[in-house]
Formats: C-alpha cells, sequence, structure tokens
C-alpha cells in the first residue's frame, strides 16, 4: 500500500509583496508567480526610474503607477485578478497628488524607502519628511496604506548591526511608535519582518497595523548565511537570529493570526554578488507557497491535519487580501508534498538563482524541496 502524499487545496492567494523589474524581465517573472497559484500582486515600485508619481501627466521624471500597471498588463498580467502598484514616496510627493490619486482610485498605498536603505532606495527620504509635509495626513485622510521598509537610515556600521542592536529594532522601538501616535488611523504594513522586537510591535499594534513575513527569514538564520557565505540569501533587512525567527514562527502559526501576512519580497537579480558587494534581494518565484509549507512544518505545524491547515491558510491566502479589501479567489490551487526539483530561471542570457539552489556549496547540482504544485 502506498500512501497518498498530504494534498491541501487553497484558494488562489495574493504576493502582497514583490518585485518584477523592468523590461525583458516582467513576462517570466509574472509567469512564475501565476504558475504559483496567485491570484494578485503587489509589485514594488523600485524601478528605474521609481514608480514615483501616480499620473503619466504629474509632474516628476519617474514612472508612473498609471503606465507601470499598465506594462505589467501587457506583460502577462492581464490574467490576474489585481495588481497593486505602490507609489515610491520622494521628496516631490505632495498631500494634493496623494489625495487627487487616491480619489481617482489608482493610489491604494505608498512605500516608504530609507534612502540608501536597499536595492533602489536612492531616492527615499527620510521618514520625518512625510510627517512634516503632510504626506502621511493625506494618506491617513484617503485611507491609502503606508508599506514601511523599517530601518533606521545612515546609522554608522556599529548600529546598523551588532549584537544588542539593529536598523530594524531601532525603527519600530523607537520611530515607527511615534508614527503610529501621530496618525492613529494611517494603515500601515511593516514590510519583511526580521525580527522580534518587530514581530512584538506588529503584534501590540492596532488591528490596521500589520505586516507582510518572506520565506526566507521564516526558513533560515544569519549563521546560514555566513555558513560558506551564502549570498543568495542577502536580503534587507538582513536575516536576524534564532530568537527572531523563533518570534517571526509563532506569529505566523498562530491559531488567531490575523495580522502577519505572505509577501515574499521575490527580488530576481541577474548579478547578485561582485567583488564590490552583493545586491539585496532572494529570488523565490514559483516555489512561494512550496517554500511557506515547508517553514510551516519547521515550526511545528502538522499541515496533514484539516485544522491546522487552516492557519496556513489563513496567512497565505486570507489575511493579506482582507486587510486590503481584495477578495478571495473562487479558484483554487493544489499544494502536495511531494520533493520537487528547482531549477534555475533563464532569462535571455541572464540565469536568476532561485533561493534554496542559492544555498548549496554548487548550485549546479541538483536540488529538491519537499513540497510541489500539481
Ligand atoms: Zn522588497
Amino acid at each position: 500500500m502506498t500512501d497518498t502524499p498530504i494534498t491541501i487545496e487553497l484558494p488562489k492567494w495574493y504576493d502582497l509583496h514583490a518585485h518584477f523589474r523592468q523590461d525583458e524581465m516582467i513576462a517570466p517573472l509574472i509567469k512564475g508567480h501565476i504558475a504559483m497559484g496567485c491570484a494578485g500582486i503587489l509589485a514594488m515600485p523600485n524601478t528605474k526610474p521609481p514608480v514615483g508619481k501616480i499620473f503619466k501627466s504629474d509632474p516628476g521624471n519617474y514612472t508612473s503607477i498609471e503606465h507601470y500597471s499598465s506594462v505589467l498588463r501587457s506583460d502577462g498580467g492581464d490574467t490576474l485578478k489585481e495588481i497593486i502598484v505602490p507609489l515610491y514616496l520622494t521628496t516631490e510627493m505632495t498631500p494634493a497628488l496623494i489625495t487627487r490619486g487616491a480619489e481617482m482610485g489608482m493610489l491604494k498605498c505608498a512605500k516608504y524607502y530609507p534612502p540608501h536603505g536597499t536595492t533602489g532606495a536612492e531616492l527615499g527620504a527620510p521618514l520625518e519628511t512625510y510627517v512634516e509635509n503632510g504626506v502621511f495626513a493625506a494618506m491617513e485622510g484617503a485611507g491609502v496604506v503606508l508599506n514601511i521598509h523599517g530601518e533606521e537610515h545612515a546609522l554608522p556600521a556599529e548600529q546598523y548591526f551588532d549584537r544588542t542592536t539593529n536598523a530594524e529594532e531601532l525603527f519600530y522601538r523607537e520611530r515607527l511608535p511615534r508614527i503610529v501616535d501621530q496618525f492613529p488611523n494611517l494603515k500601515i504594513v511593516g514590510e519583511h519582518l526580521t525580527t522580534k522586537i518587530a514581530t512584538d510591535f506588529i503584534s501590540a499594534a492596532p488591528d490596521h497595523i500589520v505586516a507582510t513575513v518572506t520565506p526566507q527569514h521564516l526558513l533560515y538564520t544569519i549563521g546560514h548565511l555566513l555558513q560558506g557565505f551564502k549570498y543568495h540569501l542577502y536580503c534587507l533587512p538582513l536575516i536576524k537570529f534564532e530568537e527572531d525567527r523563533e518570534a517571526l514562527r509563532a506569529a505566523v502559526t498562530h491559531p488567531g493570526n490575523d495580522k502577519f501576512f505572505a509577501g515574499t519580497d521575490s527580488a530576481p537579480h541577474t548579478t547578485k554578488a561582485t567583488e564590490c558587494g552583493c545586491a539585496a534581494g532572494c529570488y523565490t518565484g514559483a516555489i512561494a507557497p512550496q517554500l511557506y509549507a515547508q517553514s510551516f512544518e519547521l515550526a511545528g505545524v502538522d499541515l496533514s491535519d484539516e485544522n491546522e491547515q487552516e492557519i496556513f491558510k489563513n496567512f497565505l491566502c486570507f489575511n493579506g487580501p482582507d486587510f486590503y479589501g481584495l477578495d478571495i479567489p473562487t479558484e483554487t490551487f493544489t499544494l502536495q508534498k511531494f520533493p520537487q526539483e528547482i531549477e534555475p530561471l533563464k532569462i535571455g542570457k541572464n540565469t536568476i538563482v532561485p533561493l534554496p539552489l542559492g544555498m548549496q556549496s554548487d548550485t549546479n547540482e541538483p536540488c529538491t524541496i519537499p513540497w510541489r504544485i500539481v
């Protein structure tokens, strides 16, 4: 007698934080998302130039939400239920433009990048800029969501990442509580949480303050990156310690979790590392639900049990769309506990190495993950 592998039918889900880049990159990346059961995407705005304005006719030498959304649709996204493009907050944004964009239905959310804090964050301005210039007040008034890359910027190296503190902890301890107090109705998503401090803050915050969690931050710790220097795991905020991973796992697998949801932060890099440094971002397109399922099992969730499957569904399929007011799709996809081999993604002459493959000492060796999509 052969055992039937665990099989879970899930509503199609929304990846509420991912990077689709530009030009010839877009179509294969969207294809990967559709292949992993995505009904919709939130496509981050750190393109070149960034998505720093709402309408094509708005001032500034930026890509517009209007234009980038239409490019994503025409490059394969037209079958998705939803494409959300957040506005990249630059110093040129004004409260009037925010209000108009929201009224016209083109602006749902806006992303704060700490200046020089990650890939494509050169045009970000300090958070206080938007407190002072009225942009956060306009967002709060119009119900526009603030997506936050929560790290203090411009720290000396000793505070950026040290044994007793780091940029994310400082941000969630000192900066974000003030924003929450000043703008009590501003909807906030703490993106790609990495620390216990940030996780505890989100858990204790009011209901309209929520967070995304990536597969890599649930699967790995800084030791995995450092042993053999697995630079494919280099992303920002940097992966942290076992205590932090435990807190993240506990938050996403809590039976009452309605605040933490899937946002892969999948970010392809054609050149990941050079002798001058390393691009931040892990590519998990096409395999993210599989990796999330793996991480839930590692956190002690029994995915053969229907009740425990509900906890996984809340995280992957329900909490995110509930927060953004999106429909839960009636279409489904199926995850099965059966090994799947992972291949590099070829785009033209470029090769993108998906994360678990990048954790091997030889990325040319076969690599399998425990779950597949059937
Ligand atoms: Zn990101």
